[in-house]
């Protein structure tokens, strides 16, 4: 295993960051923007990117209150009198779609985003999700979730409907590999999965930017969740695949991430998430000496109090990673009682 690189390698050349509901300029026709969350992670970033006679706004908060007031705030001291007239948004998750139906019916424009995020949102803003629960809560009992209700809730998107404000009018897809401009800068399209199946960084060669969503951020790993409907993936890998990819674009790459400061250390980033994930996979593999089903192992990686929706993270990320290792051939897995038991061969 690689030695841990350590955080100070990261440069953070803006280092007062930027205050909430501000806006402060990054490069000429470059906004980073600041809203508060009242969840996990206290403040997300989006970016507002001066293009023609508008803005390109990309990602836009979840909907809720806090956010909406922000917006107000920020719409009235920071677009010069000129409109949003894009929208993008990176992936699905609340804190980056939420208020893209809100903000694009202001301002009558298109959304862009990858058809997988546009599928998933429709998909949990839908209904008809009925019959698929009883097979997720037979795949949370199989791993050992005595009570799968929360699980269920979460993949069914009980709580999603209460924090994006619905499915844009007007989605435009966007592809991987896609360049397009937004002002004089061009921008091409990398899709990436792991943590969230067609999640869209954008990457300008000319100005060495990188807008990476929650695919690369500063200070913590982003989650990486296997869910029931997606039984069969193997999000490591996807991810690690994605980190192999963004690992092509040039060392001073200035990173400009959804939570937490914009930063320039790509490469060290990268080996420092690839580390982690090393070594929480080498913490299960050892674990795994016994027979165990999913739920003890992710009791063993999350020993603390969860909130109820950092639990199903938990939880999804413990899988992600017992998933890797099975399919490494590193754990195998047989049925006992019910249960899915992972032991090492
Ligand atoms: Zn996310």
């Amino acid at each position: 295993m690689d030695t841990p690189i350590p955080f100070a390698e990261l440069v953070y050349p803006y280092p007062g960051g930027v205050p909430p509901a501000a806006a402060t300029e990054l490069h000429e026709g470059i906004f980073w923007m600041n809203l508060p969350l009242p969840f996990a992670m206290g403040q997300i970033n989006v970016w507002l990117l001066a293009d023609g006679d508008g803005w390109t706004l990309i990602d836009t908060a979840p909907a809720v209150p806090e956010c909406k007031t922000a917006w107000e705030t920020l719409l009235k001291a920071h677009l010069r009198g000129r409109p949003i007239t894009r929208i993008i948004v990176t992936h699905h998750h609340p804190d980056h779609v939420g208020l893209a139906r809100w903000l694009a019916d202001r301002f009558a424009c298109e959304v862009w985003m990858s058809g997988e995020t546009a599928d998933k949102v429709a998909f949990l803003l839908g209904d008809g999700k009925a019959p698929f629960e009883a097979a997720m809560s037979g795949f949370y009992r199989r791993h050992g979730v005595d009570d799968p209700r929360l699980h269920v809730e979460f993949e069914s998107g009980g709580k999603y409907c209460r924090v994006v404000s619905g499915v844009p009018d007007r989605v435009r897809v966007m592809d991987d590999g896609e360049t397009f401009a937004i002002g004089a800068r061009s921008w091409r399209v990398i899709l990436c999965n792991g943590h969230a199946r067609g999640h869209a960084a954008l990457y300008c060669e000319g100005s060495g930017i990188l807008i990476s969503g929650d695919q690369i951020l500063p200070k913590i790993t982003c989650n990486i969740s296997l869910m029931s409907l997606e039984a069969e993936s193997n999000p490591l890998a996807e991810y690690y695949a994605s980190l192999d990819r963004l690992r092509q674009l040039p060392e001073a790459t200035l990173v400009l991430p959804s939570h937490g400061r914009v930063f320039q250390g790509l490469h060290p980033r990268i080996r420092q998430i690839e580390h982690d994930h090393a070594e929480r996979l080498a913490e299960v593999e050892a674990f795994c000496s016994e027979p165990r089903h999913a739920a003890a192992i992710s009791r063993l990686l999350f020993p603390q109090q969860l909130n109820d929706l950092n639990r199903v993270l938990a939880f999804g990320e413990t899988l992600a990673h017992v998933h890797y290792l099975e399919r490494a051939g590193r754990v195998k897995a047989a049925i006992s009682n019910g249960q899915l038991m992972y032991s090492r061969p």
